[in-house]
């Protein structure tokens, strides 16, 4: 029989890849927000259209690309972030993939532009389905400016079953949330259609999450910190009283990248357990840091998923430091539950 494989071309593969790390506009949203923060950018400004189906642009203060780099960064695996294997146990940013903008290029419409401080002129960059059609020098601010236009215009399934303008705009905002809160020295702003819908100026955690939430939330905050010498914990919980029906503000950050942990989400319940009614829900913005080699984050390709060496001990350090944090406002027990 004839020999019958053979290597997809590289934007097919791109293609199938951008399958996985491109769900709907709010995927596009985190992995240019968090390209941005890897960048050094000290404000970050989102700008939204139509829910993003139209376009999403993310401007940036960092350190910009020089022309090699730039087109580089179209391609698959190319990446400044790991060198090695071994830097998978020792990650200091969000990326690592290097499959992000080669994933977005494959099935949008984008243009780049960027510059270093080094270099007097920039660079302006299109691409369109893997096809680069227009690379130019280019008058523009240090760091980078990226636009998504037309997002699957070339899958028509996936354009076509995205949600309403509403669900998907939420969608976004919890994206732009989760890298918000977990860096709030960093200004963000985000506009839709033209209106303001966020304003965040450079702060710390607790002004940061008023900033968001509504200056009400202010009061709902006890905090919480612990240091141990395999974790440090910091952020805040509600007050039990503030427990709601509705699941609400619940974020996970693990050296400040939001996470998803149905197991470390029930360390925070059973602290809990005696303060608020069963079927009601504690509001929580969790900041664990820890040795990078300790945690697994490369699980699933939008990393929202994280082993830790020491599942058990995380656990445990969780529950008693929120438990001590309660009881150090002198929240005593609620026992009648139907008050
Ligand atoms: P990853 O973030 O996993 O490295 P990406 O496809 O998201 O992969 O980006 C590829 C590379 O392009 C990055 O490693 C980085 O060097 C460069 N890059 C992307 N976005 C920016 C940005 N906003 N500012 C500076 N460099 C960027
Ligand atoms: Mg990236």
């Amino acid at each position: 029989m004839k020999d019958i494989i053979q290597l997809l071309p590289d934007h097919v593969a791109n293609q199938i890849a951008a399958g996985e790390v491109v769900q709907r506009p709010a995927s596009v949203v985190k992995e240019l927000l968090e390209n941005a923060i890897d960048a050094g950018a000290t404000s970050i400004k989102l700008i939204v259209k139509d829910a993003g189906k139209t376009l999403i642009q993310v401007i940036d203060t960092g350190m910009g690309m020089s022309t090699t780099d730039a087109r580089l960064s179209f391609e698959r695996h190319a990446t400044s972030k790991i060198k090695a294997a071994e830097d998978l146990f020792n990650l200091h940013t969000k990326g690592f993939r290097g499959e992000a903008l080669a994933s977005i290029a494959a099935i949008a419409h984008v243009e780049l532009k960027t510059k270093t401080e080094a270099s007097e002129i920039g660079t302006k960059i299109s691409i369109e389905g893997s096809t680069v059609t227009e690379q130019e020098p280019a008058v523009v601010p240090q760091g980078t400016t990226i636009s998504v236009k037309n997002l699957f215009y070339n899958i028509p399934a996936r354009r076509n079953f995205l949600k309403s303008d509403t669900v998907e705009t939420r969608h976004i905002i919890d994206e732009f949330h989760r890298v918000a809160l977990a860096h709030p020295s960093v200004a963000f702003t985000m506009t839709h259609n033209g209106n303001d819908v966020f304003n965040l100026p450079e702060s710390n955690e607790r002004q940061r999450i008023v900033n968001i939430f509504g200056t009400k939330t202010n009061e709902k905050l006890v905090p919480v910190t612990e240091e141990t010498e395999i974790l440090t914990i910091d952020g805040f919980v509600f007050k039990p009283e503030f427990a709601r029906k509705s699941r609400g503000e619940q974020f996970f950050f693990v050296n400040n990248r939001f996470v998803k942990s149905p197991y470390l989400h029930h360390a925070v319940l059973s602290a809990f357990e005696g303060l608020i009614k069963p079927g009601t829900h504690p509001g929580y913005f969790l900041f664990l840091n820890v040795d990078p080699k300790s945690i697994d984050i490369n699980i699933h390709p939008t990393k929202t998923e994280i082993k830790f060496d020491d599942e058990h001990a995380m656990y445990a350090m969780l529950r008693a430091t929120i438990k001590h944090s309660l009881g150090q406002f002198s929240i005593a027990p609620v026992l009648d539950f139907n008050k």
